[in-house]
């Protein structure tokens, strides 16, 4: 299960971001995460969340994962289809000239973070 490693690389660059500005807690983390990463989005969660109790500033974090289907088109025959398995040859006419238009993604979109007010 490589989730725990990816769900400490996110609390990592997390953490580091709400330092940057400050922040006194992090709410919520919003992922966008393509299926051709192969994660298993609760795992992550159940992962994620095991971070958050060691680490003051994630004690209240939520993460919420948007899934973002692994499609392709056919250069050949402008066919677009979900590819299953990471197989890229089209359905419609056989050919291997498949271009990934989605599923590579993996991006923090954004977070919610209490920030401390100034001169308080
Ligand atoms: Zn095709």
């Amino acid at each position: 299960m490589h989730e725990m490693g990816i769900a400490e690389s996110i609390a990592a660059t997390v953490i580091d971001q709400a330092q940057r500005y400050h922040a006194t807690n992090v709410r919520e983390v919003h992922l966008r995460i393509g299926e051709a990463h192969v994660i298993l989005s609760d795992a992550l969660i159940s992962c994620f969340t095991a971070i958050t109790m060691t680490e003051p500033l994630l004690h209240d974090a939520l993460l919420t994962i948007e899934e973002i289907p692994h499609r392709g088109r056919c250069q050949n025959c402008g066919n677009e289809f979900h590819i299953e398995q990471f197989m890229v040859l089209c359905p419609t006419c056989g050919a291997l000239t498949t271009e990934v238009i989605s599923g590579n993604e993996f991006d923090i979109i954004d977070m919610d973070i209490d920030i401390q007010e100034e001169g308080s």
